[in-house]
C-alpha cells in the first residue's frame, strides 16, 4: 500500500518547493498553504519534497 503523506499547514510558509519538485502531489491553496492533492505521485518524489521542505512540516501519516 502506498504510503501517505501529509503537511501541518501551521508550519507551511508556501514557500512552492514541494510544488516545484512534485506537482502532481502538491499544491497550494489561495491561502498559500501547502496541502496533498494525490498520493499517486512516486514515493521518492514526495521523499524529496520532505527532504527539502525549509519548516520541515511535510510527513508520512503512520
Ligand atoms: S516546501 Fe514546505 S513550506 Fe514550502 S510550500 Fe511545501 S510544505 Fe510549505
Amino acid at each position: 500500500m502506498a504510503k501517505k503523506a501529509y503537511v501541518d499547514e501551521d508550519e507551511c510558509i508556501g514557500c512552492e518547493s514541494c510544488v516545484e519538485i512534485c506537482p502532481e502531489a502538491f499544491e497550494l491553496t489561495d491561502e498559500m498553504k501547502a496541502h496533498v492533492i494525490s498520493e499517486d505521485c512516486a514515493e521518492e518524489c514526495i521523499q524529496e519534497a520532505i527532504d527539502t521542505c525549509p519548516t520541515e512540516c511535510i510527513h508520512w501519516a503512520d
